[in-house]
């Protein structure tokens, strides 16, 4: 069942509009979506609104306690809905992909700070850093259902383009393939 937000906004005393609530149901839809993509969002189901008045309804919302606004170093500010669990967050260094990791702990703050310095500590931040599966497979070559101790055999097609057209050459050498090499008589 989907969450009503409107009772949710009611709820932090959060005054509803149509915006808000556009807002609220796209980063809720969409995890750790930017402002951008929520505005394109947004834009589709209730027509104009400014990007400004997106990133207002974002900050009404975070102070709200609603959203969550995690910022991974060298990417904008993303939103999310899942709050008050102090989970932590995978990062794709390739893709830029996001993805949710519960805290090891379990509780928030998971880190317990060696001095909190007289801070009331409510987070505690931690990314890790790395590539996806999916960034992970394509950096691999050949594809990772070829055996690796094969992948040198498909070379020996460079020498006879014409055997290069053949299935068994898409390995290695796509470059080779795509590009000109003698036609048929
Ligand atoms: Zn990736
Ligand atoms: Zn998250």
């Amino acid at each position: 069942m989907p969450p009503d937000h409107t009772a949710l906004l009611k709820e932090r005393g959060i005054q509803v509009t149509a915006q808000r609530i556009a807002v609220l149901r796209a980063v809720s839809r969409h995890p750790h979506i930017t402002a951008d993509a929520a505005a394109d969002i947004v834009r589709r189901e209730i027509g104009a609104i400014s990007l400004q008045s997106v990133y207002d309804a974002l900050n009404v919302l975070v102070t709200g306690g609603l959203l969550r606004r995690i910022q991974p170093a060298g990417s904008p500010a993303r939103f999310e809905d899942r709050v008050g669990d102090n989970h932590h967050h995978l990062v794709c260094r390739v893709c830029g992909r996001v993805v949710d990791v519960d805290c090891a702990v379990g509780s928030a703050p998971c880190l317990t700070a060696s001095d909190d310095g007289g801070y009331e500590i409510d987070e505690a931040e931690v990314a890790f850093w790395g590539r996806c599966p999916d960034c992970v497979a394509q950096s691999r070559q050949p594809s990772p259902s070829d055996p690796p101790l094969r992948r040198r055999a498909p070379r020996r097609t460079s020498a006879h383009p014409h055997d290069a057209a053949t299935p068994r050459a898409t390995n290695d050498d796509r470059g080779l393939i795509a590009g000109p090499h003698p036609s048929h008589p």
